[in-house]
């Protein structure tokens, strides 16, 4: 399967800087920043600096150091955000997904009790 990655998508021009977004940290291999319509206390997008459209296209193409990268941003986010209580990752992927952004990224959610999965 192929994914096509558009270069203009929104995370993207946040990634190059030509939008302005609200860090909570930056990495060689990723940028974390609040989401702009947060749906907790807490929401969080970690997103990875290559063109990778979404989770399953990251794991199969990113190379290892990207991978490791990614995760290690992750972990440093919980660190920084303080969710020792716990949170909820998800990874909308592309049309059933419900993806707005095709840039893959991790929603972190947190600070209460974020209720049943709903789909
Ligand atoms: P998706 O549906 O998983 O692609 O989620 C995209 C997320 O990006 C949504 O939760 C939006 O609220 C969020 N978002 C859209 N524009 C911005 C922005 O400029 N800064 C931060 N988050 C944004």
């Amino acid at each position: 399967m192929d994914f096509d990655y558009d270069p203009e998508n929104l995370f993207a021009k946040i990634l190059r800087g030509e939008i302005p977004n609200k860090t909570v940290l930056e990495t060689d291999h990723a940028l974390a920043f609040h989401d702009i319509a947060p749906q907790a206390p807490i929401h969080v997008l970690v997103v990875p600096k290559g063109p990778y459209v979404s989770l399953d296209h990251f794991a199969r193409d990113a190379s290892a150091e990207e991978q490791v990268g990614f995760l290690s941003a992750v972990s440093q986010v919980c660190e920084i955000l303080g969710v020792e209580a716990g949170f909820r990752a998800i990874a909308n992927s592309r049309e059933h997904g419900m993806q707005e952004v095709p840039h893959f990224h991790l929603h972190i959610l947190a600070g209460r009790r974020i209720g049943p999965l709903v789909v």
